[in-house]
């Protein structure tokens, strides 16, 4: 198969592509140059309402399909993506602005990844038995739910998109979903690989649209029994009041601003080399970046000049130049959102180390929507700049002096999602990982992921884990049967 980005988004409901039934569409824009390139429907209630009708007529036959026929269709669709992997990266990077080479090596492996894992996980997933001596046995029973939403957001657009959207139909669900209205386009491909799969009509249903006027219609339609989410905690908020007093099964990944933690002790070369990727990756814009850096007081001068020496040398570029480090940012709101952000730290007396500004690139992207990799210190853990999540381009250093001291800084936020901790000494790394406020740890490492581990935040991050027989679990309801000897 070929798989082509066409001039109009079209979206997947019941085994076809249809356009939106009110007709209506949404310019699609590719960040690094400006220009509009696709169109994508901007679906509303009554298109939830088809695909939710379309899932519904699937779901008999979808939930008593064999686990082998699962895993075949699913472990298909993994392959066409690796088969596509060129068609998708160029699609996702035209969407995102993210480095194509950065698409090639982690987006797209990672979404075939997410298919391949839950293709197989459900061959292996189990159930407890609990046994009463001689007076009975229960036994636990995991059923699929129903019909499922899955919301997805820009950041890393299939590669999330498929982290919910895999566990839900390997565990015999029907899905309603819908990718980012700023990054639709892999979604859509995804739709076309999914017939190519033989994916049974009406399991999956892709559409597209805003969060206010279709992504709420797909967590307040009352068939829906479950809404797996990843997106900011603003809208995990709205969509939390929504499913509450329907008693809807939610799992909430929301925003983080997470701490990096660098002790004196640690492996310089490669803490430096780490955490230029964990502040700057995909311009900041991973949920589990490490946008507070937290540095030990007797290399804090140290490490503020080699690391601004160095992050000076990141190349922000035409994100289809190979030697780009940096590509452009996803959105012109969130772009002056970002821009907002920096003012905002030097109006509450922070001091710009490094960058600070658009980005004016010629040629190709000359209306791209780039901005300098940006450093500030100067900020105490309570100012704005250390609280929100900038989700852009910008970290903030400040110095600790002692392990309390640290843990007070990292633990001064209201997110909870990842920590980062840097130090060769054993006792002290899991000691400081035990204390951290967060769901995901890494010592001497980021964004190392093992697809069995639970994955998710405390406090405003979320709500719920992801991953592994967590996913599973999430995506099945328990039954417990008991029997009298
Ligand atoms: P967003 O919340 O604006 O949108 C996410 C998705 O939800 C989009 O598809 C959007 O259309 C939809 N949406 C928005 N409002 C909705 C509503 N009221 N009801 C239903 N759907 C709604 O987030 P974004 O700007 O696309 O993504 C960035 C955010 O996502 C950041 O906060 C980032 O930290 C977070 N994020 C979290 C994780 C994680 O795993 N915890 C991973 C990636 C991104």
């Amino acid at each position: 198969m070929e798989l082509i980005a066409p001039k109009q988004i079209a979206n997947y409901i019941g085994g076809s592509l249809q356009a939106p039934l009110s007709g209506k569409y949404m310019p699609n824009i590719n960040p690094a140059t400006g220009e509009e390139y696709s169109q994508t429907p901007d679906s509303d209630s009554k298109d939830v309402e088809e695909a939710v009708g379309a899932a519904k007529a699937a779901f008999p036959g979808w939930s008593t399909t064999p686990v082998e026929e699962r895993f075949k269709i699913l472990n298909r669709i993994a392959e066409l993506i690796d088969e596509n992997l060129d068609a998708l990266a160029l699609a996702e990077t035209n969407d995102n602005g993210k480095p194509l080479w950065l698409s090639k090596k982690v987006d797209i492996p990672r979404a075939s990844s997410n298919f391949r894992f839950f293709a197989t996980g459900i061959m292996h997933f189990s159930t407890d038995s609990h046994n009463m001596e001689d007076k009975a046995i229960n036994y636990t029973l995991r059923q699929p739910i129903g019909v499922v939403g899955c919301i997805s957001p820009w950041n890393l657009p299939l590669y999330l998109f498929t982290w919910k959207i895999a566990p839900a139909l390997a565990a015999g669900n029907c899905v309603v979903s819908k990718p980012s209205e700023v990054t639709p386009m892999t979604g859509y491909l995804l739709s076309k690989i999914c017939m190519e799969a033989g994916l049974p009509a009406g399991v999956l249903n892709i559409l597209h649209g805003t969060g206010p006027g279709c992504g709420s219609a797909i967590v307040s339609h009352p068939e829906i029994k479950a809404i797996s989410f990843t997106g900011s905690t603003r809208a995990g908020r709205d969509i939390a009041a929504i499913a509450a007093p329907m008693f809807k099964k939610v799992s909430l990944e929301l925003g983080g601003k997470n701490p990096n933690i660098i002790f004196a002790d640690c492996d310089w070369d490669k803490m430096m080399r780490t955490t230029i990727q964990s502040s700057f990756s995909n311009q900041g814009q991973i949920c589990l970046c490490g946008s507070r850096i937290l540095v030990e007081q007797s290399i804090y001068e140290r490490f503020k000049d080699e690391f601004i020496a160095r992050v000076r040398k990141l190349t922000v570029g035409d994100p289809l130049d190979y030697n780009s480090r940096q590509g452009a940012v996803v959105s012109m709101p969130h772009y002056e959102k970002v821009l907002g952000c920096i003012d905002l730290a030097k109006q509450e007396g922070g001091k710009v180390l490094l960058g600070g500004k658009p980005v004016k690139l010629e040629g190709r992207c000359a209306n791209g929507l780039f901005i300098e990799p940006t450093i500030i210190e100067g900020l105490g853990p309570n100012c704005r700049t250390n609280m929100e999540e900038i989700f852009g381009p910008v970290v903030t250093i400040q110095p600790f002096a002692t392990e309390d001291e640290a843990l007070q800084l990292a633990n001064a936020s209201d997110y909870g999602l990842s920590a980062t901790i840097w130090t060769q000494d054993v006792s002290r790394a899991n000691r400081v990982a035990a204390k951290v406020h967060s769901g995901i740890i890494w010592v001497n490492c980021w964004l190392l992921r093992d697809l069995r581990t639970p994955f998710g935040g405390f406090r405003n991050s979320g709500v719920g884990r992801e991953g592994g027989w967590e996913a599973l679990r999430f995506f099945t309801e328990p039954k417990n049967v008991c029997i009298e000897l």
